[in-house]
């Protein structure tokens, strides 16, 4: 297992402190590993700085060739990929195989044909005796931070669009999932030319900081929480670096009465507990119609009552532990203030898991009210509230009456109805009878708090480059 830096293409033992990397399904150590050194970040965004003016003027064709290659080196190395990435998350193995490395293949193959296929405003005499003609040009070096949770997905969403669009990267991944990363740098060294990609390891803090306040960096992209999102802008704005940034969410899920209640609860049941909750988009926040709601409650409990959860490799396991002990006990006094309101009631679940893993019961939280916590606030674990509603009109609001922007949800046979409320909801993402599903060619990304970096689609390009003028005076 690689538990080296990657810097210009040379595998590099980090000279920092020794963290230590956990199997969550059961707190073991599975690696200790080190974390860059102050030296280690500057030479890893020196080796970006280098490769950059090569790299920028590399044909998108050229690009596009070795964005294919690593996808068909993840590919072929999937079970791999997915015995790791589900270790160090404690995800289910087959969930990592069948439905992340997949997905994650194809975010390289989209932009591999994204970056040949850019299109813009024609070139022409704008003014006379001046042909006018738009460039969209790469900005240079892009600092990447991502989070725990889709740990080689986040790395491909962030790396796949910034070196299509022609610009180098450092990226470091969350201290505590390193390792699918790792592994993706062995493959970034034999494919791209040293330096273009750089991995960096360590805490926020200690390396993550210094890494996006470098000068040479001219973008940060982050994917992770709203307060580190404010940390990340207060240090890019001593040197005005572009950011790109992924933040929280709390995706209200607005099920009407006349909604197909068997659809509805086979969806709450996978979208509100997929990776265990921990998805800025898990359908968390409902609200049912007053007709709906009752039998909502009792078909949903009984549904979530029947999700496996445990260790990773067990047969027809679903759900998995949480990433951390920290965030198990935090999803707990979630669940626990909530329980002590009295008008609600927790109808699955509410208790931490047995054994030495950080499990928490996939949970259904009833009766909950607008202004409740656990309705306002992001669990980021296996838990699902639901609130009740009489009026559409209140449920647009009460929906829209959030910090967080990202994804939401409508679930009606009225498909006029869906559509009001889509043009209405103030999230990056609505989908009508279903939630969650994502795909390379549509944007995703939040509004207000959720951030405003948009991943996947050509809009990522967009993100990561610059549209620059250049006339001539004929
Ligand atoms: P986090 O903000 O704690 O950490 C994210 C990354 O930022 C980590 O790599 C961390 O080391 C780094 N970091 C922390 N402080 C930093 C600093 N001062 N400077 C530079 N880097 C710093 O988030 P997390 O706990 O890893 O992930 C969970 C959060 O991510 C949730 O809030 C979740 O909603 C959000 N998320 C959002 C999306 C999205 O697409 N919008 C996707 C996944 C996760």
């Amino acid at each position: 297992m690689n538990t080296q830096l990657l810097i210009n293409g040379q595998f590099l033992r980090g000279e920092g402190s020794i963290e230590d990397v956990l199997n969550p399904a059961t707190g073991e150590v599975i690696e200790k590993i080190a974390e860059a050194s102050p030296s280690q970040i500057q030479a890893a965004v020196a080796a970006a700085s280098s490769a950059f003016n090569s790299w920028a003027s590399t044909s998108p064709k050229d690009k596009s060739t070795l964005l294919l290659k690593l996808a068909d080196a993840i590919e072929s190395r999937a079970t791999e990929f997915a015995r790791l990435e589900s270790l160090n998350c404690g995800k289910p193995y087959l969930a990592a195989l069948n439905d992340e490395i997949p997905a994650v293949a194809d975010v390289f193959r989209f932009f591999a044909g994204a970056i040949r296929n850019q299109q813009g405003m024609l070139a022409g005499e704008y003014l006379p005796g001046h042909t006018s003609m738009v460039r969209r040009d790469p900005l240079g070096v892009v600092a990447s931070i991502a989070p725990w949770n889709y740990p080689l997905m986040m790395a491909a969403w962030k790396i796949a669009p910034a070196i299509a669009a022609g610009n180098t990267v450092v990226i470091k991944p969350s201290e505590q999932t390193p390792l699918t990363t790792l592994k993706l740098a062995e493959l970034i060294a034999e494919i791209l030319p040293p330096g273009v990609v750089n991995v960096v390891l360590g805490r926020g803090d200690t390396v993550g900081a210094p890494l996006i306040s470098h000068p040479a960096v001219r973008m940060v992209s982050l994917t992770g929480d709203i307060s580190t999102g404010s940390r990340i802008l207060e240090a890019a704005a001593k040197t005005v670096k572009r950011t790109h940034l992924e933040l929280g969410g709390k995706a209200p899920v607005i099920v009407m009465d006349d909604a197909d209640l068997d659809e509805v609860v086979a969806g709450i049941r996978t979208f509100g507990y997929y990776n265990a909750g921990q998805d800025c988009t898990a359908a968390c926040r409902i609200y049912a119609g007053a007709k709906i709601y009752d039998k909502l409650v009792a078909d949903l409990s009984s549904a979530v009552s029947s999700i496996k959860y445990g260790e990773q490799h067990l047969d027809g396991v679903e759900m998995g532990a949480l990433i951390s002990e920290r965030q198990r006990n935090r999803v707990a006094s979630f669940v626990e203030r909530a329980a002590q309101q009295s008008h609600i009631e927790i109808t699955a679940g509410g208790k931490m898991g047995n054994g030495r893993g950080f499990f928490y019961e996939p949970t259904v939280v009833a009766g909950a009210l607008q202004n409740d916590e656990i309705v306002r606030q992001e669990v980021f674990g296996p838990v699902v509230s639901i609130t009740r509603f009489d009026e559409p009109e209140q449920a647009l609001s009460w929906a829209n009456d959030s910090e967080y922007g990202l994804a939401s949800s409508v679930w009606t046979r009225d498909v006029s109805s869906a559509m009001q409320f889509a043009a209405k909801l103030q999230y990056g993402c609505t989908w009508i009878n279903t939630h969650f599903m994502l795909v390379n060619e549509m944007p995703h990304g939040g509004m207000k708090k959720s951030g405003y970096g948009k991943d996947m689609s050509m809009y990522a390009l967009e993100d990561y480059s610059c549209v620059r003028h250049v006339m001539v005076k004929l």
